[in-house]
């Protein structure tokens, strides 16, 4: 079976005061276990250090981000060895707001897992089509985007894909249960028809957008919905419910 993923995204929210908030709700937290679900948060660059020293064990941390290939020159940028060499387990890569926002293509994000996977970080690599491209097809978006991820890479063992329809994403507007299985199962699909059957059926594939306490049991009841990766919820006590969502 696929253990069960919870990934909350911070974006670049918060104060130390804040964050250290957040991780005091957490620890204090009753949750199935690690080898039930596997959790893991994503707090802004500067806060890895306090929340990685303060968080419980059985909890991981994750950057939003790192550089394409080995460090150097290249003004503010985090490297994937930095990270590694932090004790940073985790990096989310190819994020909508970083498509979108500072125009992070396809192969640029390939090339991105491709590196993060080859230093030893474990990878949230994201997909998902804006509302406009949905009405043109989300299969076509999805599968070229995970394509270009999966020509760049052979070991899927890291990977988690997290598929995040960006019309879903700080809306309030969550994918209805069935809409996120049917993409997921698709995705699934690609990657058995395109990687092998032995991938498809053991890579998480997580979703993401508007997820909260409220609607997460019945996507977390969905088949091939093994997860999610939560914004503003992540910030929130009811991301408490969100880890407990699949028990
Ligand atoms: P929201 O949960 O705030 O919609 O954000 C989802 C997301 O982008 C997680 O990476």
């Amino acid at each position: 079976g696929r253990k069960f993923f919870v990934g909350g995204n911070w974006k670049c929210n918060g104060t130390t005061e804040e964050v250290k908030k957040i991780v005091t709700t957490l620890n204090e937290a009753k949750v199935p276990g690690e080898d039930v679900v596997e959790v893991v948060v994503s707090p802004p660059f500067v806060f890895l250090p306090v929340v990685k020293s303060l968080l419980r064990p059985d909890f991981h941390v994750s950057a939003q981000n790192c550089w394409v290939r080995k460090g150097g020159a290249y003004t503010g940028e985090v490297s994937a060895e930095m990270l590694v060499n932090s004790g940073i387990p985790w990096v989310i890569i190819g994020h909508s707001e970083r498509r979108q926002l500072l125009n992070e293509s396809n192969e640029f994000v390939g090339d991105k897992v491709a590196y993060a996977l080859q230093q030893g970080l474990k990878v949230i690599a994201c997909i998902g089509e804006t509302l406009e491209q949905r009405e043109a097809g989300t299969r076509a978006v999805v599968s070229e985007q995970t394509k270009a991820i999966a020509a760049k890479i052979s070991n899927w063992d890291n990977v988690v894909l997290a598929y995040e329809p960006v019309w879903a994403i700080g809306t309030g507007k969550v994918a209805t249960p069935a809409q996120a299985q049917e993409v997921h199962a698709d995705l699934r699909k690609w990657v058995h028809d395109n990687v092998s059957a032995e991938v498809a059926a053991s890579v998480r594939i997580i979703y993401g957008g508007s997820v909260n306490g409220g609607n997460c049991k019945e996507l977390a009841a969905q088949p091939d919905v093994d997860g999610f990766l939560v914004g503003g919820a992540s910030l929130k006590p009811e991301f408490v419910d969100i880890i407990n969502a699949a028990t």
